[in-house]
C-alpha cells in the first residue's frame, strides 16, 4: 500500500513527490500518462544529437531564493539571460518594447528620459482598462499595438485583445530604458545538463516508484494508496460534471539545419500574418555546441493537449464550479497548473507545491526545506 498516489511527474508532481519520500518518509507511486517525467519541462536528444524541449522553450526564472536553492539540490545550473525579438516591418526589433525598439522603428535618438513623454502623446486613454487591447493601448498607443501586439495575440489566442481580460497582455511589460532582457527576475538560470536530468535526480529516491504510460482513470482501482495527490485537469477529475474548461493548445513543429546559428536570440516573435507566433532555436537556451541547430515553429490551435487556460470570467466562474467540488473531497490533494485551471510558470508551481507539502505535514516552509539534499 503507498502512502501517496500522485497523478502527473511534472514540476508539481515530482516536488511533492521527492519531498514527501525524502523529508516526509513516505511511500509514493508517482504516474504519468505520458511516456516520460518532467511534464511539460521535459527536453531530449533528437535525432542529430541536438538537446530540445518537447513542449516548447521554458526558460527558467524565479525571484524565489526557496525555490532556487531549492532546485539547485537537482542541478547545478549554466546562467541564462533570456533575449526575444520581434519581426516587425521587414527588421528585428527588441520585445519587450524598450528605447531601442521605439528609435529604430521611428527613426528617432529619443533618451530614455524623452521617451515616457513620447508613449504618453501616443497613448489613448481609457476611462477603465479592462481588456488586454485596453493595456496596450492606453500605455503606447494605436501603432505599437496594431505592429507588436494585435495579430500575435490573436494568433496565440484566436480572440482579438479586446476580447480577452488585461491579464494576457499584461505580462509583457513596456520599458523606457535600454534593458533588452525579457526577463528582470533575479535568478535566471537553465538546468546545466538539462530538464529531464533534473527530474531523474529529484525521483531517485529508494521511497518513490514510478509508473510511466499510466492514465489515472484506467489504473486508479489498482493501486491501493491512503491519499491521492492531483496534478492531471481538475476537470477531467470530476468527468467533466459542469462541462469542459477551455484551453489553448499548440502544435510544435521542429526543424534541424545544416548550420551552426539561424538566429541572433534564443526567440523570435512574428506579430504578422506568419502562421506560426514565434520560432526558438534551443542551442541559445541549452549552451550546447553542435555544428547543426534545432528550431521549433509553435502554431496555436483550438484542439489538442491542454495548454493555456483561456482568461475568460466566464471560464473563471466555472473552474470556481470545480474548485468548490476540490474543496469538498478532502482526501485528494489539487496541485498544479492543470489541477488549479492557471497558467503559472515552473517557479510558481514548485512553490504552489512547497506549500501544499507544508500544509501536509503541518509544518513551515523553512521545516518543509530542511531535510534531504
Ligand atoms: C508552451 C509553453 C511554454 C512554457 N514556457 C515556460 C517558461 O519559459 N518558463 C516557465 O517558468 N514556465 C513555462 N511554461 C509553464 C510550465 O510548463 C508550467 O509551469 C509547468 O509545466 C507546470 O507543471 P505542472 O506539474 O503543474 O504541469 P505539467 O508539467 O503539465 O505536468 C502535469 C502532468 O500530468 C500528467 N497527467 C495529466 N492527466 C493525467 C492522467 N489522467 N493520468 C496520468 N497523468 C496525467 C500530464 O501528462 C503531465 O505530464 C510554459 C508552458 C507552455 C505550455
Amino acid at each position: 500500500m503507498f502512502d501517496y498516489l500522485i497523478v502527473g511527474a511534472g514540476f508539481a508532481g515530482s516536488v511533492m513527490a521527492e519531498r514527501l519520500a525524502a523529508d516526509g518518509g513516505k511511500k509514493v507511486l508517482i504516474i504519468d500518462k505520458r511516456p516520460h517525467i518532467g511534464g511539460n519541462a521535459y527536453d531530449h536528444y533528437d535525432e542529430s544529437g541536438l538537446l530540445v524541449h518537447k513542449y516548447g522553450p521554458h526558460i527558467f526564472h524565479t525571484n524565489s531564493k526557496d525555490v532556487f536553492d531549492y532546485l539547485s539540490r537537482f542541478t547545478e545550473w549554466r546562467p541564462y539571460q533570456h533575449r526575444v525579438q520581434a519581426w516587425v516591418d521587414g527588421q528585428l526589433l527588441p520585445i519587450p518594447i524598450n528605447l531601442e525598439t521605439v528609435n529604430r522603428m521611428y527613426g528617432l535618438k529619443l533618451t530614455a528620459f524623452e521617451l515616457n513623454a513620447f508613449f504618453q502623446s501616443l497613448a489613448e486613454p481609457r476611462p477603465a482598462v479592462r481588456t488586454s487591447e485596453d493595456v496596450i493601448v492606453s500605455k503606447v498607443g494605436r501603432e505599437l499595438y496594431e505592429k507588436f501586439f494585435r495579430n500575435y495575440t490573436r494568433k496565440q489566442w484566436g480572440l482579438d485583445p479586446s476580447e480577452l481580460d488585461a491579464t494576457v497582455t499584461s505580462r509583457v511589460p513596456v520599458r523606457t530604458n535600454m534593458d533588452d532582457r525579457y526577463f528582470t527576475d533575479t535568478y535566471q538560470a537553465m538546468p546545466k545538463h538539462g530538464m529531464t536530468r533534473m527530474f531523474e535526480r529529484m525521483l531517485a529516491h529508494p521511497n518513490i516508484k514510478i509508473l510511466l504510460n499510466a492514465d489515472y482513470r484506467e489504473v486508479r482501482q489498482t493501486i491501493p494508496h491512503a491519499e491521492l495527490i492531483y496534478t492531471g485537469p481538475v476537470d477531467e477529475y470530476f468527468d467533466y460534471r459542469y462541462g469542459k474548461l477551455p484551453y489553448r493548445s499548440l502544435e510544435f513543429r521542429f526543424e534541424t539545419f545544416n548550420k551552426e546559428w539561424l538566429q541572433p536570440v534564443a526567440v523570435i516573435n512574428y506579430p504578422n500574418d506568419n502562421p506560426y507566433t514565434r520560432v526558438t532555436e534551443f542551442k541559445h537556451l541549452t549552451g550546447q555546441e553542435h555544428h547543426k541547430t534545432t528550431l521549433v515553429y509553435e502554431y496555436p490551435k483550438a484542439s489538442g493537449d491542454p495548454y493555456y487556460p483561456i482568461p475568460r470570467s466566464e471560464n473563471s466562474e466555472l473552474y470556481r464550479k470545480y474548485q468548490m467540488l476540490a474543496a469538498a473531497t478532502p482526501d485528494v490533494h489539487f496541485v498544479g497548473r492543470l489541477a488549479t485551471y492557471k497558467y503559472y510558470n515552473m517557479d510558481q508551481v514548485v512553490a504552489q507545491a512547497l506549500t501544499l507539502y507544508a500544509k501536509l505535514m503541518d509544518c513551515s516552509r523553512q521545516e518543509a526545506l530542511a531535510n534531504g539534499a
